[in-house]
């Protein structure tokens, strides 16, 4: 019996490679629809900041860190974002849908 090439991949694994490699590529733009549909839906379903009076400073002892919508950043005092308000939103920030947390 002949004895296969060290470098030669047996003919139903390279097959088996070839047909994950084109399935991950199929699926890579499929992805980048999804998460981008995602962003537009998330923003479309949230309020302007102008729309909610945003203000990048607290009102009296109300502010976005102490508000039940605020979704922390990274780390503390970072900026983070809103369940309710597109963007960025400052931890010491402030808006009319503020919900004492
Ligand atoms: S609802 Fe308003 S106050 Fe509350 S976290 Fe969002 S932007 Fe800040």
């Amino acid at each position: 019996m002949k004895k296969p090439h060290p470098h030669v991949i047996p003919r139903r694994q390279a097959l088996r490679q070839l047909t994950l490699m084109a399935g991950t590529a199929a699926a890579l733009p499929l992805m980048g629809l999804l998460s981008s549909r995602s962003a537009a839906a998330e923003t479309a379903d949230k309020a302007s900041k102008t729309a909610v009076k945003y203000q990048d400073h607290p009102d009296g002892t109300s502010f976005c860190a102490n508000c039940a919508n605020f979704i922390s950043g990274a780390v503390a005092g970072a900026p983070g974002t809103c369940l309710v308000v597109v963007g960025e939103i400052s931890p010491k920030g402030w808006c009319l849908a503020y919900a004492a947390g």
